[in-house]
């Protein structure tokens, strides 16, 4: 039918378990003996129920969620979010604070700034976010209602490596491109969500992980589906949820488990990636885009001694079945991101090419 699966690099919708892929083809037109796909069932019937249930304990058990915290599944992805966040929660004190690692950070910053007071606690913006700042350089306003940021910053390629110390100040974490990529204290965090196209599933919704006490404080104008507390009350149910997305994620988690969770998948990510900064270390051509001590193990930027030089290496590695390479027009150059689902081969074969492309350049 089509050639070999090739190595997909894209940032997201991105790579998704080939196990995954297989089982959920071989389920698509019959789920289990109902005679139905997934996708052709009720959202309340108890066939679906099931599968929206287990995903649920399953995501519970891999992240290790304490009884605080409730997990919704809300549809219009991380950006959504970056609304119903402050419409939430903001208006406690009628401020917040922002860091700003990247795009992402900042395009939910501007967002709540519509709906109040925003302090900027820390930004790495004048060095084009090459870099996390220090727990020395964030300025917490203690009356905030919340402090965001941003834990992997998909498009600069960097990642923090510790939870940013707030005192009472609830923490609100966007996780979309690493979540499940490593051991987490959950209970340390207020709110932490993420787009489930990136590392969890098919696009199509946003995994919210909130601690409950904080719903129920909405301002008035919030539309009724962007309430944490109405998704609550409804168990995410409130409307019809993206029920084939959820069922993809309710199978990534069950292959999660098989790999050995998120403790096996940070292992498996500093290898991965190990693989593409040990070439950017050792090369005259390839410049890593992010700062040492700030390299993400999602997202590895880089480029060449010139911008002719990264198109013709997208164009070769795409060739040679390296797929989405280019980086993103804020960044220019290439990227490539490696999440959960990347076989350890993606980045070994991909480091070897690299090397040839130096060798013959
Ligand atoms: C991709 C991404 C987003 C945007 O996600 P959508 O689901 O498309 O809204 C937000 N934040 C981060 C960190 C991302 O990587």
């Amino acid at each position: 039918m089509s050639m070999e699966r090739i190595f997909n690099f894209s940032a997201g919708p991105s790579v998704l378990p080939l196990p995954v892929l297989e089982e959920a083809a071989a389920e698509m037109t019959n789920y289990k003996g109902t005679g139905m796909s997934v996708m052709e069932m009720s959202h309340r019937g108890k066939v679906y129920d099931g599968i929206f249930q287990e995903t649920k304990a399953d995501l519970k058990k891999a992240m290790n969620i304490p009884d605080t915290h409730e997990i919704l599944f809300m549809a219009g992805g991380a950006t959504m979010q970056f609304s119903a966040i402050p419409l939430n929660l903001i208006g406690k004190t009628g401020k917040a604070d922002y860091a700003l690692t990247g795009n992402f950070s900042t395009v939910a910053m501007k967002e709540a700034k519509k709906y109040g007071e925003i302090n900027i606690a820390c930004s790495s913006e004048d060095k084009n976010h090459t870099y996390i700042p220090e727990q020395k350089d964030i300025k917490v306003s203690p009356d905030a209602s919340y402090f965001h940021y941003c834990s992997n910053n998909t498009i600069y390629g960097t990642e923090w490596k510790y939870i940013p110390e707030t005192g009472d100040v609830p923490l609100v974490c966007d996780m979309s491109s690493n979540i499940l990529s490593f051991p987490l204290d959950v209970s340390k965090f207020g709110i932490i969500y993420g787009g489930v196209q990136k590392n969890m599933a098919p696009a199509g919704a946003a995994v919210v992980i909130i601690n409950k006490e904080l719903a129920g404080h909405e301002h008035p104008l919030t539309p009724k589906l962007l309430s944490y507390k109405v998704m609550i009350e409804s168990d995410s149910m409130n409307n019809t949820p993206p029920t084939y997305t959820l069922y993809m994620l309710g199978l990534v988690l069950k292959w999660l488990e098989k790999q050995g969770g998120v403790e096996a998948m940070a292992k498996l990510k500093a290898e991965r990636s190990k693989y593409l900064y040990d070439v950017l270390d050792d090369s005259k051509m390839f410049i890593g885009c992010a700062d040492k001590d700030a390299r993400s193990d999602m997202n590895v930027t880089f480029r060449t001694t010139s911008a002719e030089l990264d198109d013709k290496f997208i164009k070769e590695a795409k060739a040679a079945g390296f797929d989405t390479l280019k980086g993103h027009r804020a960044v220019g150059g290439m990227r490539a991101s490696i999440y959960n689902a990347m076989p350890i081969e993606g980045t070994q074969k991909l480091a070897a090419f690299m090397r040839e492309f130096e060798a013959k350049n």
